[in-house]
This record gives C-alpha cells, sequence and structure tokens, in this order.
C-alpha cells in the first residue's frame, strides 16, 4: 500500500462530468489499498474569469481581496469532488488551503510556501478518508490572510503536500498523456518521454515548457518526491519525473528505465519574453554594470544578455537583453532614468520575438549538437537574434512568427519526431 497525492488541474474537472470521471479515478485507487490525497484547481476558466470579474469592477483590484476571490474557485471544485466521491461510497473531507497546513509568506499572488503542516490531512487519511485540499493557496504566517502561489500554483500545493505527507509518489494529472519531447500542440508528432530525470525537466521547466511550473520541479528535485505526469483522460502510464527507480506498485511498465539517457530530452519553448537593446553604449568598464544595476534594482530577472562592439570607430557597444514581456515597461523606465549618466543613444524595445530551447544533460558528452541545430534552422530560413548555451541547454531567439516552424524543424532535426499524432484530451494549455 502506497500513499498517493493526486494533483487534477482545472480542465480535468471542468464541468460536472470531468468531476464525475475524476472521482472514479481516485475510488479506483482508494480501492486498489493506496491512501489519496488530492490537490484540484479551479474548474476550467474559472481562474481567469474571476480575474475578468475583479477587473470590471476596478482596474487595480487590491491584492488580499484579489486573493481571497480567486480562492474561491478551488474551494467550488474541493467541496464538489468531495460530493461526487460520497455519492461513490466512499468518504471524503474538502479542506482549503490553510486548513490543510500551507503556511506561506505574505506576498499576494506570489506567496511563496514556508511549511506546511498537514495535521488534519494526516488524521483524514488515517481514518481512511480522502482528503481534498484546494490547490493554489495557503495562509500567511504573519498577516493570517489568505493567499495565493501564482498561476498554475497548484502544483506546487501537491508536491509540497506530497512531501510533508512522505507520500511515494505525487501523480500530476492533466490533459495530455505526459511530458512530450515538445508541446503536443505545435509539435503534433511529439514522442511520449517515459521516464526524464530531475535535471532535463528542471531546464525543459525553466525554459517555458508549460507542463510542470518550475517551481514544483525544484520542489520535488529537492524533497527526492518522484512525480508522475499523466492524463486523467486516459488509463496511460505517463511520465516518471525521478532520478530513483520507479516504485513497482505504482507502475505498470516495470523495469523498462533506459539503460542510457538519450542525448536530447526536448524542445521547449517560450513566447513570455521581450527583448530592449541599448543602443550605442559607452565602450567603457562599468558601463554595462551600471545598466544591469539599474534593471536589478527595479527587481526584473533578466533572462539573455548579448553585447555587440559596433564596428565603426565610434566606440560604442549596443547591448541586448531579454526578459519577461510583463516586466519590460518598468525596466524601460528605469534605463530612461539613467541615460544621461551612462551616456546611451536610445532604448529599443521588442516584444515580437519567441525563444526555442534544446535540453538534454546527454549534450555535455556529445559533439556536433550546436551544427546539427543551426543546420536545422539555416535551412528553414530563420533567424537567430541572440544565443546562449549551457552545458546541457542551447537556447536562441527567433521571430515569434518563425517560432513554431524553428520548434517543428529542431524537433525533427534531432530525430524526435514520433510516427503516431499525440493526443491533446482538452483545455488551452493555459
Ligand atoms: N486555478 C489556478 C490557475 O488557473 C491554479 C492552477 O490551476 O494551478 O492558475
Ligand atoms: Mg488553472
Amino acid at each position: 500500500m502506497a500513499l498517493v497525492v493526486q494533483k487534477y488541474g482545472g480542465s480535468s474537472v471542468a464541468d460536472a462530468d470531468g468531476i464525475k470521471r475524476v472521482a472514479r479515478r481516485i475510488a479506483a485507487t482508494k480501492r486498489a489499498g493506496h491512501d489519496v490525497a488530492v490537490v484540484v484547481s479551479a474548474m476550467g476558466d474559472t481562474t481567469d474569469e474571476l480575474i475578468e470579474l475583479a477587473e470590471q469592477v476596478s482596474p487595480m483590484p487590491p491584492a488580499r481581496e484579489l486573493d481571497m476571490l480567486l480562492t474561491s474557485g478551488e474551494r467550488i471544485s474541493m467541496a464538489v469532488l468531495a460530493m461526487a466521491i460520497s455519492n461513490l461510497g466512499l468518504e471524503a473531507r474538502s479542506f482549503t488551503g490553510s486548513q490543510a497546513g500551507v503556511i506561506t509568506d505574505s506576498a499576494h499572488g506570489r506567496a511563496r510556501i514556508i511549511d506546511v503542516t498537514p495535521g488534519r490531512i494526516r488524521t483524514a487519511l488515517d481514518e481512511g478518508a480522502v482528503a481534498i485540499v484546494a490547490g493554489f493557496q495557503g495562509v500567511s504566517q504573519d498577516t493570517k490572510d489568505i493567499t495565493t502561489l501564482g498561476r498554475g500554483g497548484s502544483d506546487t500545493t501537491a508536491v509540497a503536500l506530497a512531501a510533508a505527507l512522505k507520500a511515494d509518489v505525487c501523480e500530476i494529472y492533466t490533459d495530455v498523456d505526459g511530458v512530450f519531447t515538445a508541446d503536443p500542440r505545435i509539435v503534433p508528432t511529439a514522442r511520449k518521454i517515459s521516464r526524464i530525470g530531475s535535471e532535463d525537466m528542471l531546464e525543459m521547466a525553466a525554459c517555458g515548457a508549460k507542463i510542470l511550473m518550475l517551481r514544483c520541479v525544484e520542489y520535488a528535485r529537492n524533497y527526492d518526491l518522484p512525480i508522475h505526469v499523466r492524463s486523467s483522460f486516459s488509463p496511460h502510464e505517463g511520465t516518471w519525473v525521478t532520478d530513483k527507480p520507479i516504485p513497482a506498485s505504482l507502475s505498470s511498465d516495470r523495469g523498462e528505465s533506459p539503460v542510457e539517457q538519450p542525448i536530447i530530452s526536448g524542445v521547449a519553448h517560450d513566447r513570455s519574453e521581450a527583448k530592449i537593446t541599448v543602443v550605442s553604449v559607452p565602450n567603457n568598464p562599468g558601463t554595462a554594470a551600471k545598466i544591469f544595476r539599474a534593471v536589478a534594482e527595479a527587481e526584473i530577472n533578466i533572462d539573455m544578455i548579448v553585447q555587440n562592439d559596433s564596428v565603426g570607430a565610434s566606440g560604442s557597444a549596443d547591448i541586448s537583453f531579454t526578459l519577461p514581456k510583463t516586466e519590460a515597461q518598468t525596466a524601460v523606465t528605469a534605463l530612461e532614468k539613467i541615460k544621461d549618466v551612462i551616456g546611451f543613444e536610445r532604448l529599443e524595445f521588442d516584444d515580437q520575438i519567441g525563444k526555442l530551447s534544446l535540453v538534454g544533460v546527454g549534450m555535455r558528452s556529445h559533439p556536433g549538437v550546436s551544427a546539427l541545430f543551426f543546420e536545422a534552422l539555416g535551412e528553414k530560413k530563420i533567424n537567430m537574434e541572440m544565443i546562449s548555451t549551457s552545458e546541457i541547454r542551447i537556447s536562441v531567439v527567433t521571430r515569434a512568427d518563425q517560432l513554431d516552424d524553428a520548434v517543428r524543424a529542431v524537433h525533427t532535426a534531432f530525430g524526435l519526431d514520433a510516427e503516431a499524432e499525440a493526443v491533446v484530451y482538452g483545455g488551452t494549455g493555459r
């Protein structure tokens, strides 16, 4: 018997039929002899709808009240799911994040989990009940106000709860069959990965793969907790994210762990970034430091940086960097303020970019990866505007409208295409 934490996303519980389907899955796991704690997201696009509602009454809703509003989405799904399970003859008890002991800091809208004290969940499980926990929410240690963890935060709730309960696995149920070698909505021939190490998964998530939130992968890695990403719409085995052996009682394809790491794990893409170019920066030591100090003081996280010495004799350079689109305005304002101190000519802003990353720990020891990567883009006449690499990743920036083609070209060039098309069961992937 194992302790299983299952997380169901919004598209899995979009309507009453979805909730009944999920309830049957939970009941089957329970009847197989396992203890089950469930973390659930708000139904369908409820969270987006609640945000729209808030914006209709106030252009800048107070953060405390917005969190109070948004957490109601998960309260609806947890209670309705508990009802559906009890209708199948099993006991189920729902708990808010606060009741489940999810303690956070007080940063509304992006709170971090500080601690999970799941005493009530443990008691419910010990008494034979299925425990249902509202995802994406907690309670602030200092202010005692209700907080949310940031969009997609239910995954983090699930992993944090699983770690606190010392669960055998955290199963993340979604609307595709697992982690794919690329987003199957863009690459229909993407292949399901049956097992991926935590280092590759961390890099894929950091590079924009939306299947798992970065924070949740970090959490699982720190606690050495296996994650099993799978579909709530099909019975197939999904993707195991773990560096450990897969627990036999929870997996149907036993002992099939690959002996050798593949060179490439997958292709991730990201449309959420923008590019700022600081044109004609005096080419003296210390100027780049001043630029990035100003950006850092505005609390902006930057991603790629490229500097080009200008070819003329002007002694100046252009510096480009990428950052989240949502932070671009703040960065531009911060840089405009130091324009005269630094003496650059002007700022250029571009939000029509896309980023593509090829990820694989196997490329560490494998020559020729970059060459093949650049050839694949060259053949499709896709221009690369920025390049950055690490031991286990190559990332490039392209025009936004060429990104999908670029992802497909690289996916094919590295032999990742499957014969059959991947199934996307529902949802918008948002
Ligand atoms: N309902 C929240 C959202 O849509 C949390 C989640 O789905 O994980 O972002
Ligand atoms: Mg959601």
